[in-house]
């Protein structure tokens, strides 16, 4: 038996690990598994390449929990390690194996998929065992050895009589961790970090039912029997070629990736690159409806199988944050602040390639099969327009297919859009005027005196749309957006010759004064217009310009401040040309005229849902007094 001091440097580590990895204790079991996995991942590539002259065979790596011993055994069937390496890799804790054998088998080793490093590697034990054990014996012809250390620097090294190839951590748990000698915490691990490393994974057993034999009587039990218990999925969906997988398969790795999902997704997007950097991944596209899963069910990042986070925060671009799936990658830094993730060369192309595969994918689909492309719109939209906002270049791409929905379900893109009302919908200025709703019933009367015009009116509610609209009219020219109850389409819409006014000067003047005795100057801005006989009489509306703003405030548009402190202010267009607004200007006594003001006021109110509370009340009252 040897014993020794471990690598000063140790001395400092130990209580290193213990301090500020308090937090993530749970990674040990992460490490040390990943170091199993590589063991037996080398053992594959030695064999296959005929350096190691042993049969591969089916091997696993088993977890066993032995509460009463308050031991955790991690036991794999891979590579082993001699007394001397274990000498040079454990002990010799700067020294990395792992980069010593990839530097040796570099170009062969590459598509084995050894996985690298991993950042603490197999001192994190320490995080949770006040002593730990290492018995292995190599793939060569060696005996075995039995290393053990109890968290200080000194260590013991002899000889043991294990035969079988493959090495056997047993950690010794402390007394802050016996949490990690709970089966259902170890499953929760295991789930959470190895349910796709590439080596299956045995914890326990499970007790299968077979099929009954034919004689078998009815009242006979159908027999049964134990099995490994499994729990990972060695070949996940994302390592496979897509050409490989039918729809059903990405359906049902989903199914597998959520459990507590149960809506399918609406389609996927398979990732897969090795140059410049590698990522393989499968990203879905969710129903992203009244969805409360939204924060739990996020993209998961995974190293070569392992998983690492399930925040990809600066690795996926931010507006694709809502999808769902896994991405893989071994180009990107672990253990590293965020700040420094956003600055990094990779990282940053990572990001944009999947922003690109993504409109890519998006321009195909809607190439390939509108129809299908337009039924998904709804469920996708506020993801494009959210890429559309913050990436310019998504933008450009996204501008060939982004739909913009009519009232009546027609589906256009913004050059048809265009096409459509370039006759008909320009202003004064010939810039092309956009008219839009954003709800079909609120604003059910503006909708329809614009139809009525034969205009095209929009549906665009997104909670967004402000801030889309916004971008919309600063990066197109000639165009404008207005909402339907916003300003008053006749005054905004060129027509090609004016509506004569029934009423003269005079009279106006006249009215405006009666008009704006009663209605209250701090609320409304009255305008006479002459328009249409058949337009409503009255009519409020509301600057397109000051409620986008507000309700850009409200979504997170920066730099307007104040603006949510601001009255509300509406204009009150009153239509000279209709019937009733004659008849008021010709009312003699004024109480009369006062009266029908101000039931015309609130009427006007009522339409757009303005008109609520005890002023609501008293008009209720008012009119049924005016009918009995
Ligand atoms: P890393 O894996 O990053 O190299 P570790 O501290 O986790 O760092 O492991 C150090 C070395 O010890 C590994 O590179 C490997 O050579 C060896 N090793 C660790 N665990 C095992 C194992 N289960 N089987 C064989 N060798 C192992």
């Amino acid at each position: 038996m040897t014993t020794g001091n471990i690598n000063v440097s140790v001395e400092n580590i130990f209580p290193l690990i213990k301090k500020f990895l308090y937090s993530d204790h749970e990674i040990f079991l992460r490490e040390l598994i990943s170091n199993a996995t590589d063991a037996t991942l080398k053992l594959k590539h030695l064999t296959s390449i005929g350096e190691a002259k042993v049969e591969y065979g089916n091997p696993i790596i088993e977890i066993k929990v032995d509460k009463e011993n308050k031991l955790l055994h991690i036991i794999d069937q891979g590579i082993g390690m001699t007394a001397e390496e274990v000498e040079k890799y454990i002990n010799e804790v700067a020294f990395s194996g792992a980069e010593e054998f990839l530097e040796k088998y570099k170009d062969s080793a590459k598509e084995s998929g050894i996985i690298g490093h991993f950042g603490l590697g197999f001192y994190s034990a320490f995080m949770v065992a006040s002593k730990v054990e290492i018995i292995t014996k190599s793939y060569k012809d060696e005996p075995a050895a039995h290393w053990t250390c109890d968290g200080s620097p000194t260590y013991s090294l002899e000889a043991h009589d294990k035969t079988e190839r493959g090495t056997e951590i047993i950690l010794h748990i402390g007394e802050d961790d016996t949490e990690f000698l709970e089966d259902f915490r170890i499953n929760e691990l295991l789930v959470k970090y190895n349910k796709f490393m590439p080596v299956p994974i045995k914890f326990g057993t499970k007790t299968e039912t077979l099929p009954k034999p034919e004689d078998a009587k009815e009242e006979d039990p159908a027999p049964t029997q134990e099995i490994d218990n499994i729990i990972n999925n060695p070949n996940p969906a994302w390592t496979k070629q897509p050409a490989d997988l039918q729809d059903e398969d990405y359906k049902s790795f989903y199914r597998e990736l959520y459990p507590m999902q149960f809506e399918e997704p609406l389609f996927n997007i398979h990732l897969n690159v090795d140059y410049p950097f590698n990522l393989t991944g499968i990203l879905y596209f969710p129903k992203l409806g009244q969805d409360m899963n939204l924060q739990k069910d996020r993209i998961q990042l995974y190293q070569n199988q392992v998983f690492v986070t399930d925040n990809v925060e600066g690795i996926v671009p931010e507006f694709l944050t809502m999808l769902r799936g896994v991405i893989d990658s071994p180009d990107i830094p672990l253990n590293v602040s965020r700040s420094y993730l956003q600055a990094d060369g990779n990282v940053k192309k990572i990001s944009s390639y999947i922003s690109r595969k993504v409109a890519d994918k998006l321009n195909s689909m809607f190439k390939n099969n509108r129809e299908d492309f337009e039924q998904k719109w709804n469920d996708i939209k506020i993801v494009i327009e959210y890429g559309m906002l913050s990436e310019e270049k998504f933008f450009d791409k996204a501008d060939k297919f982004a739909l913009y929905p009519t009232v009546d379900n027609a589906y256009l893109t913004f050059e048809e859009l265009q096409e459509k009302i370039k006759e008909n919908q320009t202003d004064k200025d010939d810039k092309l005027v956009i008219l839009y709703a954003s709800n079909k019933d609120e604003q059910h009367a503006y909708i329809a005196a614009a139809k009525d015009k034969g205009y095209e009116v929009l549906l665009l509610d997104s909670p967004i749309v402000s801030h889309l609209i916004q971008k919309l009219e600063t990066s197109k020219e000639k165009i404008t957006f207005a909402r339907v109850d916003a300003d008053h389409i006749d005054n905004l819409i060129k027509k090609d010759e004016e509506t004569i006014s029934k009423l003269s000067d005079e009279e106006k003047d006249a009215l405006k004064v009666d008009l704006e005795k009663v209605i209250p100057a701090d609320k409304y801005t009255v305008q006479l217009e002459a328009m249409d006989s058949n337009a409503a009489p009255f009519m409020i509306t509301q600057p397109e310009f000051m409620r986008r703003m507000k309700e850009m405030q409200q979504t997170g548009g920066g730099g307007m401040f104040g603006m949510g402190n601001m009255p509300e202010m509406y204009n009150l267009i009153v239509n000279t040309n209709h019937e009733l607004v004659g008849q008021i200007a010709g009312t003699k006594t004024d109480k009369k005229k006062e009266r029908l003001i101000k039931q015309s006021l609130d009427l006007a109110r009522l339409s757009q849902n303005l008109l609520k509370g005890e002023e609501l009340t008293a008009f209720i009252n008012r009119s049924f007094d005016m009918i009995k």
